[in-house]
């Protein structure tokens, strides 16, 4: 990844008609390169920061609020084995 932004007009524009965004920053022999949401999709690997700074930040929290997961995917099941054993646990489900 190259980490190339764009514009919010091209992305609404490139989603509304359903294509892909090429890279025009990437050299020609790494084409065709897409630019995608820099966010992790499921199936993919989370960056290694992630792990680096749960492994950090979660042992020095005073409140960790985990949001928008079912704990069933790795490494977000993870997160409360490294907040202090003090912590209380409280999980609000929407679902049944
Ligand atoms: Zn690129």
């Amino acid at each position: 990844m190259c980490q190339a932004e764009t514009e919010n007009d091209e992305i609404t524009k490139n989603c509304t008609e359903g294509q892909p965004i090429k890279c025009e920053k990437c050299p020609e022999s790494k084409q065709p390169a897409w630019i995608k949401p820099d966010i992790t999709f499921f199936g993919e690997e989370m960056p290694t920061r992630f792990e680096e700074m749960m492994r950090e930040d979660c042992p020095q929290a005073d409140l960790c609020l985990i949001i928008g997961t079912s704990l069933m995917v790795l490494d977000f099941c993870l997160l409360p084995n490294f907040v202090p054993k003090e912590f209380r646990l409280t999980f609000y489900m929407l679902d049944p």
